[in-house]
């Protein structure tokens, strides 16, 4: 598909320094080690792809990837480093909400929750944001592969109970990007988003 053609475009270190906003995009966001780099690379079948976000200086940026001239995929910061400092915290929860609330080719937001724990308060402060701006979540429960069958499909439930209870503009599905399980089910909900 499409998103094999994925290359990178640019990165930003805040909405100003972005591309044009037109046509459609879809952004990926999670706690950082939740698996989102693999997912990238998996799902635009690039091994090398999203390496770019892990090197130091670029952690912060919001690395733009085209798959053509109407579509990007957007990587954005992981959150949740323990080691960063209020102020970095707050330059990245500013540049973040103002991303997702200004951005108007914005489609959907791709949301890593690691699969064998609960959704951490930032997981649910993004949920809240996103709601309140009516932009449609999927949340892929990642790394999958840790976990036996009934497990996986415990973590799968409770979040679905979680989302029709509080967040109903949000859908969730496993993922693992080791064994390749669950792409079928993000790439339709790409190609829902990007109109493909
Ligand atoms: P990021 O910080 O969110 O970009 O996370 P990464 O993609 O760099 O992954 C963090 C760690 O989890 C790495 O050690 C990966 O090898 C591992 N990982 C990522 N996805 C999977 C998966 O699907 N299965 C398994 N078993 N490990 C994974």
């Amino acid at each position: 598909p499409l998103y094999q053609q994925a290359t990178y475009l640019k990165s930003a270190p805040d909405l100003s320094h972005c591309p044009e906003d037109f046509g459609y995009e879809v952004a990926f966001a999670g706690r950082s080690n939740a698996g989102k780099s693999s997912a990238l690379n998996v799902i635009t079948s690039q091994r090398g792809l999203a390496k770019t976000s892990k090197t130091p200086g670029r952690t912060q940026l919001i690395n733009f990837f085209e798959c053509d001239e109407q579509r990007k995929l957007v990587d954005l910061p992981g959150y949740g480093y323990a080691k960063v400092n209020v102020n970095t915290k707050r330059a990245w929860e500013r540049s973040l909400s103002e991303y997702i609330e200004v951005r108007a080719s914005l489609k959907g937001l791709v949301m890593m929750v690691d699969s064998r724990m609960p959704p951490t308060e930032i997981d649910l402060m993004m949920l809240d944001w996103t709601l309140t701006l009516n932009l449609p979540v999927h949340i892929l429960l990642t790394k999958s592969d840790k976990l036996k069958k009934g497990p996986a499909q415990n973590s799968l439930l409770k979040m679905r109970q979680l989302l029709s209870e509080k967040y109903p503009h949000a859908t969730v599905q496993l993922f693992s990007s080791l064994k390749r399980q669950g792409l079928d089910e993000v790439w339709a909900k790409l190609d829902e988003w990007m109109e493909y």
